[in-house]
């Protein structure tokens, strides 16, 4: 049983990686913030567009490993229409989940299909590649545009 939620969650990244989902630069975003993975080569941008206080929204581009690309593409089909205080809510669960933290299964019911990332757990320096999209989203939800560069997980 546990072999085939592995090819479940596997085939749903290589969807993910292989279509991605809202990529490519968003005109006139809000904010847009580009990070960098500098362990695997991973490079993101998170380009967001606010409509009051809810994600109207959400693109990213970039390049790099199937998780980076991947986790990226889920998150965005997860938060475009959720409010900024869900979507950091989010950030958090999905962050939480990848470090093992917290109930696995309340974490799958809230952020859904990015529970087949909860695998890369077993693999620490892949989990800089998965929560990367991310770490960029939650500076952008924190009103930052711009460059940066992370090491944090
Ligand atoms: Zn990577």
């Amino acid at each position: 049983m546990a072999g085939a939620f592995d090819d479940l969650y596997q085939e749903l990244i290589l969807d993910h990686y292989r279509k991605p989902r809202n990529r490519g630069p968003l005109e006139k975003p809000d904010r847009s913030v580009e990070l960098n993975n500098p362990l695997c080569g991973d490079m993101i941008s998170v380009d967001l567009k606010l409509a009051g206080d809810r994600v109207e929204d959400v693109h990213f581009h970039g390049q790099g490993c199937s998780i980076s690309q991947a986790s990226a593409s889920m998150m965005t089909v997860l938060l475009k229409g959720k409010t900024v205080a869900e979507a950091a809510a989010l950030t958090k669960d999905f962050k939480a989940m990848m470090r093992g933290e917290g109930s696995f299964e309340a974490a799958a019911e809230r952020i859904g299909d990015l529970v087949a990332l909860s695998g890369v757990m077993k693999f620490p320096a892949r989990i800089k590649c998965a929560t990367l999209a991310w770490n960029a989203l939650q500076l952008a939800l924190e009103g930052k545009s711009g460059k940066a560069s992370t090491t944090e997980a």
